[in-house]
């Protein structure tokens, strides 16, 4: 039977709607969430990404401060800007724009950024706060993953998960979360897949994780039946998106799977909202 697609536009809807009345709430109280966004370059992807957060900010009205730098920008010009924007009272949250260009430490200017002000969740002390499960402003992809997997129903208590890729801010920190759940989780790299092990994995795997960024690595015919699928890959194969896993083929075999696009992207989003009104909260303690 296929699967029940997991809808993350409607998740994210319900989420933003609870935002839209905490943020009247605030506002009412003086408090007026706000999001700085730093951009440097032309990247297309990005100004795709700039444009959709402004539009899903001003709907729910927290105010978007997007800070445009050229390419040639140097990283004392931004670190000095991070740190202005640490310090103004009108700044609630922070994100900055990747791809940055080649001669730009991103991680180093994420480090910058104030923990009460970090919208993306992955500064190394709210990073740290996900070891002790307690994530205050938590990494937005690896909440939405576990946002989409709690709306299934399904009692995690026990179950086997495979989390394929183990990047920072997505695969390290959706383990943990996982754990926290007591579920018993694989985490698969590069190295799973250099060995042939992968497809080992993926098939018994009762809830399956992918964010890598290769299209179709997961073969549908290894996904386990009857599976919950949360696919957060994002490629552009002939001028369409898609996602890591095989759809087609592993929606006959999942019981739940998210699709790409309208699946983990628009969640991610909703939690960097949340993010920047917990921020603004956090700022007026
Ligand atoms: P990343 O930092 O590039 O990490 C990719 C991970 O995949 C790495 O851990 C890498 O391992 C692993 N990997 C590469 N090839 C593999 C293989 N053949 N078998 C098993 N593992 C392999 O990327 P990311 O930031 O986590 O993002 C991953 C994907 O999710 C991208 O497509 C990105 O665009 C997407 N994404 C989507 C959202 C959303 O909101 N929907 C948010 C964030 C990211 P090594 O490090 O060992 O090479």
């Amino acid at each position: 039977m296929a699967a029940t697609l997991i809808d993350g536009r409607k998740i994210a809807g319900e989420i933003k709607e609870k935002l839209t009345e905490e943020i009247k709430m605030l506002k009412e109280k003086g408090v007026s969430p706000s999001l700085s966004s730093i951009q440097v370059g032309e990247d297309p992807g990005t100004k795709v990404y700039v444009r959709s957060q402004k539009k899903s900010c001003e709907k729910i009205g927290i105010e978007y401060n997007l800070h445009q730098f050229k390419e040639d920008v140097s990283q004392k010009e931004l670190e000095d800007f991070i740190n202005h924007l640490n310090q103004d009272k009108k700044v609630s949250g922070i994100i900055l724009q990747m791809p940055l260009p080649s001669h730009i430490d991103g991680r180093g200017l994420q480090r910058i950024i104030s923990s009460q002000k970090d919208a993306e969740g992955i500064s190394p002390a709210n990073m740290g706060m996900v070891v002790y499960a307690r994530p205050i402003l938590g990494p937005c992809t690896a909440m939405a993953v576990m946002e989409l997997i709690k709306s299934t129903g399904v009692k995690l208590y026990g179950k086997e998960a495979v989390m394929v890729g183990h990047s920072d801010i997505v695969g390290k920190p959706t383990t943990l979360l996982l754990l926290d759940k007591f579920v018993t989780t694989s985490v698969c790299h590069i190295a799973t897949g250099e060995r042939g092990t992968l497809p080992k994995y993926v098939r018994k795997a009762e809830i399956l994780i992918v964010a890598v960024g290769k299209a179709n690595l997961i073969k549908g015919e290894w996904v386990k039946e009857g599976a919950i699928v949360i696919d957060v890959g994002i490629n552009r194969v002939e001028g369409k998106i898609v996602g890591d896993v095989e759809f087609e083929v592993a929606k006959e075999r999942a019981s739940f799977i998210t699709p790409v696009p309208g699946g983990v992207g628009p969640v991610t989003t909703a939690m960097l909202l949340k993010n920047t009104v917990e921020a603004a909260r956090l700022q007026t303690k």
